[in-house]
């Protein structure tokens, strides 16, 4: 057998030490062979040299000297050799010690400290021997479960047994009859105890099992209160999945649920509601958070009490609720609106105010809607959206039409938002005639955008939405100075047709807005006669004393004020006479229906008529016939727009425009229209 080296007698040296008495008969060795070379070879040639005489004498002599010195001076080499080599050796083995006992008394430390750990500890160790059935386990562990010592003896499993919580005995035999017949080297359980007061602690059982050809012959391991951890782990679980106003499941447990029930029937229609609570920071702010938690918690358990058992209920965030279920067919929104609305909306009483409120709800369908749960949460919100839209208090399915609809919306907002930025406009202009002699009296900025694609969007389209969702001053910001720009090139040209700008309702309730397009005028010296405002009814009716402000202010500086689409709306003849207005815009469609309607006709008879008599001048849009223009001018209306005279043309194509109609110095221009 080879015997193991010392870790740390390895690697002393290759020059070994050798024993003393070989160091010893090196030296005798080595001076006997000198001693012998010379006795036998030194007196021979000296003889051969000089004979033998009186200087052989005398040489003799020396040669006996010169051998003291030299063989001293071998001895001496030899022994200082040899005791350096054991100095070395001595050092080396003292280092050696050193080491050895540092380690001893590290291992001794561990040991110790082992010891203790173990005495310390409330684990038990045990050892069960299979062959016999004989379990071995200390009494530690249950004896800091509050077990006597007496009580804590146990010698079979089923000793051990007698301690486990009743209630999940079966499960844990179950578990050990399992590893029994397919045994693995290491064993790990989990189980609730009773303690002697009655209370239960849960323990961790671990082991490791000696299985000799697929028998299990001893098994040894540790036993350990995991109580504390156990009660982490609940915490923890709850507060991932569960709300903590309304114990109800939180979103992200809807969503293993939701997961957990496509998984085992992907094919089986599911029904999933958003349920948002109709106006609830008002409750907040009349009655405090308080009322408001308490709310949501009856409404919770109301949810619960109602939808039955075969409907999951949890709560997704501040004051929403999910519902899933699964059905064989798909409900209408009848059905859902009678059955669920109710729950919600009654009387509760809440800190002795009676309180009700009311939920609007989004439903999709599970798979015809959507596969993923986010996806369908998401449409499901945007659903519910949708009746909050419709007035609350109501159910909404999911409509893919008008889903694809948002969508698009959504897409050209985000290209109106880049086009801001880069500009990406451009102006149009249409003039305005006199019926009289068919002149132009003044010209009509229209603004033109194309999508990504290069489709032209119509502003009809593109203006409420910049409005809605207010971008329209970064549109109108670009308009008006892009107007402004042209309408100096005009000037400079000697081209004086005022020039009207059209202004959302946005753009003149602003408090800036409007003097920023006054200094944009002075900046480029641009005469307040020269450029007109055109604006909607619909702009003066949000925010009316603030339109009004603005527009006496335009009036005050010079600018003239047209109303616009005048008759295509909420049109009221009292408006006329309060609002500060030059001129009235007749909508296309009422000149469209003026044909076929005498009633329009006395109408816009009575305009002109009030027109004449408040100073204000009147302009007919979108005339495309001649019929049309006849009749207006039989009417009493001077001045039209329409595709009849002019389209609305590029800067290059007005001026050819204006040129074949010889108009640029008629100075007829300058009468306002
Ligand atoms: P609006 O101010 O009433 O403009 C008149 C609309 O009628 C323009 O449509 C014009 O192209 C169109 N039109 C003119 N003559 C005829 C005709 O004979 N027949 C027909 N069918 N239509 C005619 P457009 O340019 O599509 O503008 C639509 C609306 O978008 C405008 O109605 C206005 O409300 C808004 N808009 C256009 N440009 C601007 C702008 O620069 N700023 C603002 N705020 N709104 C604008
Ligand atoms: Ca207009
Ligand atoms: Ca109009």
């Amino acid at each position: 057998m080879k015997r193991k080296e010392h870790p740390i007698l390895h690697g002393l040296g290759q020059r070994q030490l050798s024993s003393p008495a070989k160091a010893a008969l090196r030296i005798t060795l080595t001076y006997v062979l000198f001693g012998v070379v010379w006795i036998l070879v030194s007196d021979q040639v000296l003889e051969s040299l000089v004979g033998s005489g009186e200087l052989y004498q005398y040489l003799q002599t020396v040669k006996g000297w010169f051998y003291v010195a030299v063989t001293a001076l071998i001895l001496y080499g030899l022994v200082v050799e040899t005791l350096g080599l054991y100095r070395d050796s001595q050092m080396t083995l003292q280092e050696t010690n050193t080491k050895l006992s540092e380690q001893l008394a590290k291992t001794r430390l561990s040991e110790e400290r082992y010891q203790l750990a173990v005495l310390g500890s409330t684990d038990s160790i045990w050892e069960y021997d299979h062959p016999s059935r004989r379990l071995f386990s200390d009494d530690r562990l249950l004896k800091s479960l509050g077990y006597s010592e007496e009580e804590a003896q146990v010698s079979t499993i089923e000793d051990w047994l007698k301690f486990v919580d009743p209630l999940h005995l079966i499960t844990v035999r179950d578990a050990l009859v399992k590893y029994f017949q397919n045994p693995d080297p290491v064993v790990e359980f989990t189980y609730p105890m009773v303690a002697k007061d009655g209370s239960i602690a849960w323990i961790h059982t671990r082991g490791y099992a000696q299985i000799v050809s697929g028998n299990i012959q001893k098994i040894g391991g540790s036993h350990t209160n995991v109580t504390l951890q156990k009660q982490y782990e609940e915490t923890l679980y709850a507060m991932a999945y569960e709300d903590p106003l309304t114990k109800l499941p939180n979103w992200n447990r809807f969503e293993q649920l939701f997961n957990q029930h496509v998984s085992e029937n992907p094919e089986g229609t599911l029904i999933m509601a958003y349920v948002d609570i109709d106006d609830f920071k008002n409750i907040n702010d009349v009655y405090g958070f308080k009322a408001g938690d308490q709310l949501l918690t009856q409404i919770a358990e109301d949810l619960k009490l109602h939808l039955g058992n075969d409907r999951l209920v949890a709560k997704l965030g501040g004051d929403s609720f999910g519902l899933l279920r699964s059905m064989d067919h798909i409900p209408d929104q009848r059905e859902i609106e009678t059955t669920l609305l109710p729950i919600i909306h009654r009387s509760r009483l809440i800190h002795n105010s009676p309180i009700t409120v009311t939920a609007s709800v989004g439903v999709v369908v599970y798979p015809r809607d959507g596969r993923s749960f986010l996806d369908l949460m998401q449409l499901a919100d945007e659903t519910m959206y949708e009746s909050k839209r419709r007035g609350k208090n109501k159910v909404s399915f999911h409509d893919r039409i008008a889903h694809q609809n948002r969508l698009s919306t959504l897409n050209l907002l985000n290209q109106l938002r880049l086009a801001i930025v880069t500009g990406d406009f451009h102006l149009v202009y249409q003039p305005v005639i006199r019926l009289d002699d068919q002149l132009p009296t003044s010209i009509e900025t229209l603004v033109r955008w194309e999508d990504a694609n290069g489709q032209p969007v119509s502003p009809g389209t593109f203006i409420p939405l910049a409005e809605k969702h207010g971008l329209i001053l970064g549109v109108e910001r670009w308009i008006f100075r892009k107007a402004f720009s042209q309408l100096r090139e005009w000037l400079n040209k000697g081209i004086t047709l005022p020039l009207s700008i059209n202004l959302s309702g946005v753009g003149l309730t602003d408090d800036h807005f409007i003097d920023e397009v006054l200094s944009m005028a002075e900046e480029l010296k641009i005469p307040t006669t020269a450029f007109r405002i055109e604006i909607t009814e619909t702009a003066l009716i949000e925010n009316h004393d603030q339109a009004l402000h603005h527009l006496e202010r335009l009036r005050r500086d010079g600018v003239k004020i047209l109303l616009d689409d005048f008759g295509s709306g909420y049109s009221s003849l009292t408006y006329l006479t309060q609002l500060p207005m030059d001129v009235i815009k007749i909508d296309a469609r009422f000149v469209r229906q003026l044909a076929d309607s005498p009633k329009n006709q006395k109408i816009l008879r009575a305009i002109v008529t009030l027109g004449n008599e408040l100073n204000c001048k009147i302009i007919a849009e979108g005339v495309e016939t001649p019929e049309e223009s006849a009749m207006l001018r039989a009417i009493g209306i001077r001045h039209i727009q329409g595709y009849l005279y002019a389209r609305p043309m590029s800067p290059q194509a007005l001026l050819d425009w204006l040129n074949r109609n010889e108009v640029t110095n008629d100075p007829s221009i300058h009468e306002p229209s």
